[in-house]
């Protein structure tokens, strides 16, 4: 059924695809898995970097500013130093700490009175600071709340960002201005973050929006996309530092694992699929082999009963017929002598009574002879066709002789139709020489009783062939309708009635026997008007006699 087929056929196909759909549905949750494992791996990483990054930043910009802060702290408790003496303390200050610009003293008026060290900074004495946009919120910030504020960072004059650290000083109740550091924006967070350059990360620091510090490797490629951002606030002053790791340190932060389980469990699906498919398919194959195989072993022993039973029927028949044989034979044989005797009688009545008695009495006597020698004939072919074919030995038969002796038995009938019989020359074969000599009388009895209006021609010829010869009788008589060429080789079989020609019907049935007695084939050619070619073959070889 072909639908069941298309069954048959999608089941092999779905067991193989869900497998592989379910592997690849495996691999990809680990893969996804794994993916996300990294990607936190790699957060964490950059999380902790910017942390410590910030702290860093963070402390040493305070620790820069506590100095500032201890030194107003030394101004409110020991009042005014002498300007030479804050003088060398700052610049002290100044060039043991990388970053600084200047320390200034601002009065309140926010005027910048004392500039440490001076060479270099000329441009800040007596700079009017709080009329500069930006400080000036950081001034009164850190006047407000009496303590240390940081700028937001500036373009200094001499080019480079800078901010101000401004630490209000209080003596009780008096203002007496502002102890301010002046940062170099760069040169400081350089020195501080000097250590870090090397380290796989690139990092910024920006103030207000705008880069005050940067730290780029080579290449910033897609570690960017890894970038975390982090606030810090110095001293009122919001910075914030952003950091992604570097092309280098991204790579190994990362590992090939999760393409590799990617690509294994993909392959692995494929893989695990096609096996499912194969041992289906060889699973299936199996057992439609074993089906078969069961298949035929029944066919097998119903063949086996089947051949038993032909035998049993052909043994029963070989019985039966042989009964058969015995039994016409018998009878035909125990006719014999009671039909000799009518033959006789009837024969002497013909002798003595014909014309004596009146015309009626002579045809019926002419009927009963007829009959009676007829049945005599039909008895002796009886008597005949069993023996036919039972041949203890053959032997080389020249079938020119043969011929010779057939043609002397029927010169009668030769002579009585004006027949002529010619021959080609013609072989010794291994046969046996009486059923041969049967054999040619039928065919050449036959090739002038069935003649035509023409007076016969008979011709009969030899050639050899492979391992047989092929001998042939032809007439020129009145031939055979090719649909009764197989029927004239049974027995009783005749194709005209007994007014038209004489005959029993056997001639032919006891050709065939002598011929497949010897192994050999016998059949005709002919068509009704033109005369009529018997064929048989007999072995040319002795060794198959
Ligand atoms: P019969 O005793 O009738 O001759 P056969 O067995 O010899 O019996 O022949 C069977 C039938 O075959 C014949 O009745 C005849 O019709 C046909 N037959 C045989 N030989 C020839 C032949 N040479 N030409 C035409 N018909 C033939």
């Amino acid at each position: 059924m072909p639908s069941a087929d298309i069954l048959k056929k999608s089941a092999r196909l779905w067991l193989p695809v869900i497998v592989g759909v379910i592997v690849t549905a495996g691999s990809l949750v680990l893969w996804s898995f794994l993916i996300a494992q990294e990607r936190a791996n790699i957060e964490r990483t950059v999380r902790l970097k910017i942390t410590a990054l910030s702290e860093n930043i963070h402390d040493q910009t305070e620790g820069r500013i506590m100095g500032l802060v201890r030194m107003a702290k030394r101004w409110e408790v020991h009042g005014k130093p002498l300007e030479n003496e804050w003088d060398s303390d700052a610049v002290l200050y100044v060039t043991h700490y990388a970053g600084y610009k200047a320390l200034l003293w601002v009065d309140p008026s926010l005027h910048a009175r004392w500039v440490a060290p001076l060479k270099g900074n000329e441009e800040e004495m007596n700079r009017a600071l709080g009329l500069e946009e930006g400080l000036r919120a950081a001034f009164f910030a850190a006047f407000e709340r009496r303590e240390a504020i940081v700028s937001k960072a500036v373009i200094s004059r001499g080019g480079g960002k800078v901010f101000m650290a401004a630490v209000p000083i209080f003596r009780g109740a008096r203002f007496e201005g502002f102890i301010v550091g002046v940062f170099k924006a760069r040169e400081l967070l350089d020195d501080i973050l000097r250590r870090e350059s090397g380290r796989g990360f690139s990092f910024a620091v920006l103030n207000a929006g705008e880069e005050i510090y940067g730290q780029y490797g080579a290449n910033i490629g897609e570690g960017n996309n890894w970038a975390q951002e982090h606030s810090i606030n110095v001293y009122g002053a919001q910075w914030r530092v952003r950091l992604w790791p570097q092309e280098g340190a991204l790579a190994g932060l990362q590992t090939p694992l999760p393409k590799v389980v990617l690509a294994a469990g993909l392959l692995t699906s494929l893989l695990l699929a096609l096996v499912t498919y194969f041992y289906q398919t060889a699973n299936e194959r199996a057992r439609a082999a074993e089906t078969a195989n069961s298949e035929l072993a029944a066919e097998v022993v119903v063949r086996k009963r089947a051949e038993e039973e032909i035998e049993k029927h052909a043994s029963e028949l070989a019985r039966s017929n042989a009964e058969l044989e015995q039994f016409a034979y018998v009878a035909s044989h125990d006719l014999q002598e009671p039909l000799r005797i009518v033959v006789g009688y009837v024969q002497l009545l013909s002798r003595r009574y014909r014309g004596k008695l009146d015309g009626d009495a002579d045809e019926f006597i002419t009927f009963a002879v007829d009959g009676a020698t007829r049945m005599q004939t039909l008895i002796n072919d009886i008597l005949v066709y069993p023996r036919v074919g039972k041949v203890k030995e053959y032997r080389p038969v020249d079938c020119k002789e043969v011929l010779e002796r057939t043609l002397v038995n029927l010169q009668v009938s030769i002579k009585e139709n004006d027949a002529l019989v010619t021959q080609d020359p013609l072989p010794t074969v291994v046969a046996d020489a009486s059923q041969l000599e049967h054999l040619f009388m039928n065919l050449i009895g036959n090739a002038i009783k069935y003649r035509s209006s023409d007076p016969p021609r008979v011709h009969v010829s030899a050639l050899q062939k492979a391992d047989e010869w092929l001998f042939s009788v032809k007439d020129n008589g009145i031939g055979i309708d090719p649909r009764h060429s197989e029927r004239i080789f049974a027995i009783f079989q005749r194709l005209h009635g007994k007014g038209e020609y004489p005959g029993t019907g056997i001639g032919l049935a006891i050709c065939r026997k002598v011929v497949e007695a010897r192994g050999g084939r016998i059949w005709v050619e002919s068509r009704p008007g033109n005369g009529s070619t018997f064929y048989f073959t007999m072995p040319n070889k002795e060794s198959e006699a």
